[in-house]
């Protein structure tokens, strides 16, 4: 039984982890000092390394940001 504990306590901590990357819905660049919803299409072009997972567009303003011009967050 101790198997199938930690099994679905596994999967728990994994289905968090992953709603977590999807409540994330901005997205800023760390380089340009923009930020996007996490679909634009200017995310898929923009360096991972660059990335910075916002929960809130008031989190991405306090930080410095600016709205894309594109998909205007
Ligand atoms: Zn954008």
């Amino acid at each position: 039984m101790k198997k199938i504990f930690a099994a679905v306590v596994a999967v728990i901590v994994m289905t968090t982890a992953f709603a977590t990357v999807l409540a994330s819905s901005y997205v800023g660049n760390a380089k340009t000092k923009k930020f996007h919803y996490a679909d634009c299409s200017m995310v898929n072009k923009m360096n991972p390394t660059n990335k910075v997972f916002m929960n809130s567009r008031e989190e991405a303003v306090a930080a410095g940001y600016v709205p894309c011009k594109r998909c205007k967050p």
